[in-house]
């Protein structure tokens, strides 16, 4: 199989698209401490200041949206939801009906 090098500058991950008028609001909280492990199911390029992460903690899944800052970036988090429901949300944020 060949190798394939890709250019360090391309984007891989998916950019989130500009929140539309009418978007819903979701309740960003201080991160929750104390969860056990986290896995991440599907991230946002980091190309953009504001990068979001899908993220699975037991059979839950949320969002987790860094703001990349000095001197340190800022993180907030959803409320945990069943997967499929944070997956239905996740597509939401993305193309910019929630956020
Ligand atoms: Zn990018």
């Amino acid at each position: 199989m060949a190798v394939t090098f890709l250019d360090p500058d391309e984007c891989l991950s998916p950019h989130w698209e500009m929140r539309q008028r009418d978007h819903v609001e979701l309740v960003w909280h201080k991160p929750f401490e104390g969860v056990g492990r986290v896995r991440a199911l599907a991230w946002t390029c980091d190309c953009r200041a504001v990068v979001y992460e899908l993220l699975q903690a037991g059979g839950q899944a949320f969002i987790r949206k860094t703001t990349q800052a000095e001197p340190s970036p800022k993180v907030r988090e959803t409320h945990r939801w069943p997967i499929e429901e944070a997956r239905r949300v996740w597509r939401a944020l993305l193309l910019g009906k929630m956020r």
